[in-house]
């Protein structure tokens, strides 16, 4: 089942390697389709990748399909309670891009929201997770996750790197582009007097985006 989502799934974890978002197998991609997870497995490289090793997990996580055999994700957890969390998205993109890692190491809660790619499709700031949560401990770290995301486009695990959440693929992916930028803008500007874009246009510019952009004159 889900035979072009799993293909874009693959095709997704293809673009994050072209564009040096991931390294090795770190990094994971899954779309939500009827109400199950389509994701990526764990530790298969990315160049190897077939629709046969893709993983069907229901919300509840059971797993549904797996015809190789292969584990899903071991980050599996991060995009299950995502979805539980936000029922408007269908697209979860997991990544290892550098300044994004970088900025969840500080001590911050948020990564302010700066400039207007922020506001508009991210719908302002980046929360990071409240604390590390080892690898290993699946359900901590996607409990965290879901715990932070609120209605904002991405977040940071901390002390490991960003998750980005959305209602097409496309644009979970072209989040990833944008939390590395804010990521990289942030480390630039955190030692100066920066501004903040103000709360109302955050808000407004966010409606634009979704409600209007492309659509008026
Ligand atoms: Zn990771």
């Amino acid at each position: 089942m889900f035979e072009e989502e799993k293909q874009n799934v693959i095709d997704a974890c293809k673009q994050l390697q072209r564009e040096g978002s991931v390294i090795g197998t770190w990094g994971n991609v899954s779309v939500l389709c009827d109400d199950k997870i389509v994701l990526t497995p764990s530790r298969v490289a990315y160049d190897d990748l077939t629709v046969e090793d893709m993983v069907v997990m229901s919300l509840e996580g059971e797993i549904l399909e797996s015809p190789r055999g292969r584990v899903p994700t071991s980050e599996r957890e991060v995009h299950r309670q995502l979805y539980l969390a936000r029922k408007d998205i269908t697209s979860v993109v997991h990544a290892h891009t550098l300044h994004a890692m970088a900025v969840s190491t500080l001590p911050i809660v948020e990564v302010p929201c700066l400039v207007e790619e922020m506001s508009q499709l991210l719908g302002g700031g980046i929360p990071l997770t409240k604390r590390y949560v080892p690898a290993e401990q699946h359900e901590k770290l996607g409990m965290a996750a879901a715990e932070v995301i609120g209605d904002r486009g991405a977040i940071l695990l901390r002390n490991h790197g960003p998750v980005s959440c959305a209602t097409t693929l496309e644009e979970a992916l072209l989040s990833v582009k944008v939390v590395e930028r804010a990521c990289e803008l942030y480390l630039s500007v955190m030692h100066s007097d920066y501004n903040k874009i103000p709360e109302q246009f955050v808000v407004s510019e966010r409606y634009r985006y979704t409600h209007t952009y492309g659509k008026e004159v």
